[in-house]
């Protein structure tokens, strides 16, 4: 990795954590395989969505055994509320299925104990896991060395040029894992969140204002 791109991160970031403090790590869910399951909702749908159809979910079928045991039709009126619920809902109750016939047990905190690329291929085998929902499972139910890279993480690091041009999302993982320090990965995916969300926005990023002006290279080649 170029001693420049190291150099512009370590300028980005104070920035960061300026505009948006520099979160501390906890855990967003009581258990690795809640935050996996929660993920599998999550995709292509709000956060706000993701939870309904999260919540309704264990109030539905309190333990994992009985979202298994439960008919498909079922699961899936459960989860409707999170959008493709004819995909998540199968998908959800084939992921228990798997795990248990493996560990024994609805649970995964054994992946705390592995070492991270260990734990990272065992989730990338999972049916309906990729790059991101295994990095969001490593960094925020294990606190592991991982960087989730969802849309927001994505386009901001490519404007920065913190990544090259065209890189995928899936393929940023490992790059931007690299780059920023361990210990520095949860902060950051949230920091890069916020200004996705609040700044440089997909359709309309706010440059005039944006304090990460001067280190982006998207903002270089329109003012070129
Ligand atoms: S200058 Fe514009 S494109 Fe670059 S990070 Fe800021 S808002 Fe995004």
């Amino acid at each position: 990795m170029s001693g420049a791109l190291r150099e512009k991160l370590q300028a980005i970031q104070p920035e960061l954590a300026k505009a948006y403090g520099r979160p501390r790590w906890q855990a967003k869910r009581a258990s690795g395989l809640e935050e996996l399951v929660s993920c599998i909702l999550s995709q292509s749908t709000t956060d706000l969505n993701r939870d309904r159809a999260y919540d309704n979910l264990r109030a539905r079928f309190p333990t994992w055994q009985e979202v298994v045991d439960a008919p498909a039709a079922a699961v899936i009126e459960a989860v409707r509320s999170a959008g493709l619920a004819n995909q998540k809902g199968p998908r959800i109750q084939a992921l228990l299925r798997h795990v248990h016939q493996e560990r024994g047990e609805y649970d995964i905190e054994f992946l705390g104990d592995l070492p991270l690329e260990e734990a990272r291929e065992w989730l990338l085998s999972l049916v309906g896991v990729g790059p991101k929902t295994a990095a969001i499972v490593l960094c925020f139910s294990f606190n592991r060395a991982a960087l989730p890279v969802d849309t927001h993480v994505h386009r901001v690091a490519l404007r920065l040029g913190l990544i090259p041009a065209k890189t995928s999302a899936d393929r940023a993982h490992g790059l931007l894992e690299e780059l920023v320090d361990a210990a520095d990965h949860y902060a950051f995916h949230l920091q890069l969140i916020r200004h996705g969300r609040e700044v440089c926005s997909a359709r309309s990023p706010q440059c005039t204002v944006c304090t990460l002006r001067e280190h982006c290279d998207y903002l270089a080649a329109l003012e070129a």
